[in-house]
């Protein structure tokens, strides 16, 4: 069976499953856990790992520093800039402390967290620098809906953004009206978070739904296998569920290989319909 795949402007393909880490790095005494976890994924294939300077301020980036330890080239990494630090200055250094605590020289694709207060223009100029400089491989964006993406590709150099990171799980599905179709035009893949609604925490029952798991059933699979089938059943989207257990580690790489039937994605678009109508971006 081939495995799902997407690209970022340049990458070589990449399993459409990858590794959230929010939450990661909390409390000391679960980092080697967590890294552990990380670990397991990339053995099994989960080579993106997604990160932020945000995730227990820096935390998080220091356990995927112990995970990739002496496997830095098996991994594509992902960080995120905090918006006010997205200018050149405040950004060199955000991506210099990312770096150390990464324990690397470069992070392969690097995204404003979230728009603040700085214009594009100067973090276009920011990720321009820092990828002349070799810092970072590719750069994009979060939590942008289509009007902000708009405005991006109106600046000089804002189409070089290569993802757009949202909130996509299959009962938060506004962005298919408008911002996924058009990413999708671009051949820009979109990172979808939550993606397992925050184990339904977000959505309150997503998780034993009787048709997610009547379907889950057919593929000797569990709901949240199913949810991530799902959201990489739609092109140039790749999800990026964060699991600190191994069992959670070993069951999402499974969920790359299920291949979801035109008769059962109905039964879903019955059950948690597309939109109709323009909603705002979900945002967690
Ligand atoms: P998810 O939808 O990925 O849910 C994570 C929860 O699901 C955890 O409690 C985890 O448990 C559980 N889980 C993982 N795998 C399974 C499984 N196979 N079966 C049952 N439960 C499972 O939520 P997140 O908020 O973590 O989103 C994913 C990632 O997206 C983040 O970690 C982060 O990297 C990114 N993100 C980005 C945002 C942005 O603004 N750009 C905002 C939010 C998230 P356990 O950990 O115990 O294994």
């Amino acid at each position: 069976m081939s495995v799902k795949t997407v690209t970022f402007s340049g990458s070589h393909p990449l399993p459409a499953i990858g590794q959230g880490t929010w939450y990661m790095g909390e409390k000391a005494g679960q980092r080697q856990i967590e890294a552990a976890a990380l670990r397991a994924g990339i053995d099994l294939g989960l080579t993106l790992i997604d990160t932020a300077e945000m995730y227990a301020e820096g935390g998080a980036e220091e356990v995927v520093g112990e995970a990739i330890k002496g496997q830095r080239d098996k991994v594509f990494l992902v960080s995120k800039v905090y918006p006010w630090n997205a200018d050149v200055k405040k950004g060199q250094a955000a991506c210099e402390a990312s770096l150390r605590r990464l324990g690397t020289d470069r992070i392969d694709l690097y995204l404003l967290h979230w728009r603040g207060n700085v214009s594009f223009g100067e973090t276009v100029e920011l990720m321009a620098s820092l990828q002349q400089q070799g810092k970072i491989g590719r750069w994009g964006v979060s939590n942008l809906d289509y009007d902000d993406m708009q405005a991006l590709w109106r600046e000089e150099g804002g189409s070089a953004c290569a993802t757009n990171q949202v909130l996509y799980h299959l009962a938060s599905r506004g962005i298919e009206y408008d911002l996924l179709p058009w990413c999708q035009q671009q051949a820009m893949p979109v990172m979808a978070y939550c993606p397992l609604a925050q184990a339904g925490r977000l959505r309150t029952g997503l998780m034993n739904h009787p048709v997610v798991n009547e379907i889950a059933h057919h593929h000797n699979a569990t709901a949240a296998q199913i949810l991530l089938a799902w959201v990489i059943s739609h092109q140039g989207v790749i999800a990026i569920p964060k699991a600190a257990t191994i069992e959670h580690v070993k069951a999402n790489a499974r969920a790359v290989d299920i291949a979801l039937t035109v008769e059962e994605l109905g039964i879903l678009d019955n059950a948690f319909p597309a939109p109709t109508a323009k909603t705002p971006l979900d945002v967690v």
